[in-house]
């Protein structure tokens, strides 16, 4: 990988960590985990709305996360966020493999674009549980019971 790369890699990084993407409470959502990684301090919610999407069940139609800790782990949840939405549950199991392979190994197949930018992650082994906190929410949340009432009955005046 070139310098430039590694680079532009650690800007994907840097630019999801100041303006993170889907972040906050899901009002609609049907699903939610919670996922925290004390060896780092990391905290990580992921709300999910599955719904029937063009005819296939069980689609991610909305998602959001909410948390607090390092970098690395708000940033790949932040990223996390924006590369399942649309997908199902074995869809999201197949990428968090293709991601789960870039950060204990360094090696990103051509085809993964963001999700490289944690390539660099495997050189510290401590902090691959932050890179993947986000995505084990998002894995729990798909498996978890449809939630029987609204995750909040605050009303929003944004
Ligand atoms: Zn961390």
């Amino acid at each position: 990988m070139s310098a430039d790369l590694t680079e532009l890699y650690q800007q994907v990084i840097l630019d999801h960590n100041k303006r993170p993407r889907n972040r906050g409470k899901l009002p609609t959502a049907n699903r939610v985990a919670h996922g925290d990684n004390p060896t780092c301090g990391d905290q990580c919610s992921v709300y999910l709305r599955l719904e029937t999407v063009l005819g296939q069940p069980d689609r991610i139609a909305e998602i959001s996360f909410d948390g607090s800790g390092c970098a690395i782990s708000q940033a790949s949840a932040s990223l996390m966020t924006t590369q399942v939405k649309g997908k199902t549950a074995p869809e999201v199991q197949a990428l968090y493999k293709s991601f789960h392979e870039i950060v204990t190994t360094g090696n990103a197949p051509e085809e993964i674009s963001d999700l490289a930018a944690f390539a660099g992650v495997h050189a510290f082994p401590a902090r691959i549980k932050c890179a993947t906190l986000g995505w084990h929410a998002a894995i729990e949340a798909l498996k978890s019971d449809p939630l029987v009432t609204p995750t909040t009955t605050e009303t929003h005046h944004d």
